[in-house]
């Protein structure tokens, strides 16, 4: 065999060996004991004189080549091996990291809720700022100019002129006052009070708020989309109630409450043994507001109705304290 053609072999596999492994079988290969160049220097021993000292010259001369190419090469894949180590060390006993997923708020969630079934029956989500004028908040509302609302103590006033909005419901002046009839809207949104921060009171909570007003809407109309609405929001077992009450802004007014969802009306601690859960405020829209608004009172007529987003939490959800929805607790909201 020629002694080059073995050299240039080697020096192919030298270079194409990837690991410390593979290189030295290479070596053991063309330089063991029994390796090719160990074996060509043996079988020089059965040539004639001259011939084998010319042989003997290259085979030695190639043979230290590939030695110093060997260990170039090992240095090489050492300091390569070592670094990858280095990057790669861990630990495959630790358990592994699980991906947090998180998800809405109750509050968000039931929000969302609300809204969905409400524009699935044709009402249009509008929204309105949070810091209101009194105009807006009370006079237009028709809370006369000594309704105790209106008391610095029961709403949180920025200066003479501004204040959290209490409720919801100035957004429906604030939509009549750019739109014609027939309007059919919800407002959904923040409201403050200043509420001390107990099991069923929070000084800052979410309303959602209703409108309608055409040609000819009726009190029946009013309890009927209520109906409606509590059905698909707490299911189609529940009854709803229409009680009579009193807001600036509606007239006849009436409080909603729904068959408790707990005792199913027999009576419970949630619905302190009434069986009835009061859920809505709810009315038609008093003519002073449609005259605030410039519409004709003789001609339109409208219901209004507003709940407690909170509320509305607590009763799905069977919550007893309003607080929790604010603490964050972590082991709280994540069970929604
Ligand atoms: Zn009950």
């Amino acid at each position: 065999m020629d002694i080059e053609q073995i050299g240039k072999d080697a020096l192919e596999e030298i270079k194409s060996a990837q690991t410390l492994e593979a290189l030295d079988s290479v070596r053991v290969r063309y330089l063991g004991r029994k390796g090719l160049i160990t074996n060509f220097l043996k079988e020089l021993a059965s040539l004639p004189a001259e011939e084998r000292k010319t042989k003997g010259r290259q085979a030695n001369l190639v043979k230290t080549e590939l030695s110093t190419h060997f260990e170039t090469r090992k240095a090489r894949l050492e300091t390569e091996q070592e670094s990858a180590s280095s990057q790669t060390q861990f630990d495959l006993t630790l358990p592994g990291r699980k991906s947090w997923l998180g998800n809405a708020h109750p509050i968000t969630k039931v929000l969302q809720e609300i809204v969905e079934i409400l524009v699935g029956m044709g009402f249009e989500e509008k929204l309105g700022p949070e810091i209101e004028t009194e105009f807006y908040n009370y006079t237009a509302l028709n809370f006369p100019e000594d309704h105790p609302a209106r008391d610095q103590i029961a709403c949180f006033y920025l200066d003479d002129k501004h204040l959290l909005r209490s409720h919801t419901s100035p957004v429906q002046i604030r939509v009549m006052e750019k739109e014609k009839p027939p309007i059919r809207i919800i407002a959904p949104g923040r409201v403050y009070r200043p509420d001390a921060f107990d099991a069923s009171h929070s000084p800052v909570f979410y309303q959602v708020e209703g409108l309608y007003v055409d040609e000819n809407v009726t009190l029946a109309e009013l309890k009927g989309t209520l109906e409606v609405f509590c059905r698909r929001m707490f299911g189609e077992q529940v009854k709803v109630r229409f009680s009579p009450s009193y807001f600036p802004f509606t007239e006849p007014s009436a409080e909603v409450a729904i068959s408790c969802v707990i005792c199913e009306g027999a009576g419970c601690k949630t619905c302190k043994n009434t069986g009835w859960l009061e859920i809505l405020g709810a009315g038609m829209v008093h003519p002073a507001v449609f005259e605030n608004v410039g519409y004709d009172s003789e001609k339109y007529s409208g219901f209004a109705f507003g709940m407690g987003v909170e509320r509305v939490a607590m009763i799905k959800y069977r919550i007893d304290d309003i607080r929790l929805f604010y603490e964050n607790d972590i082991r709280f909201i994540k069970q929604f």
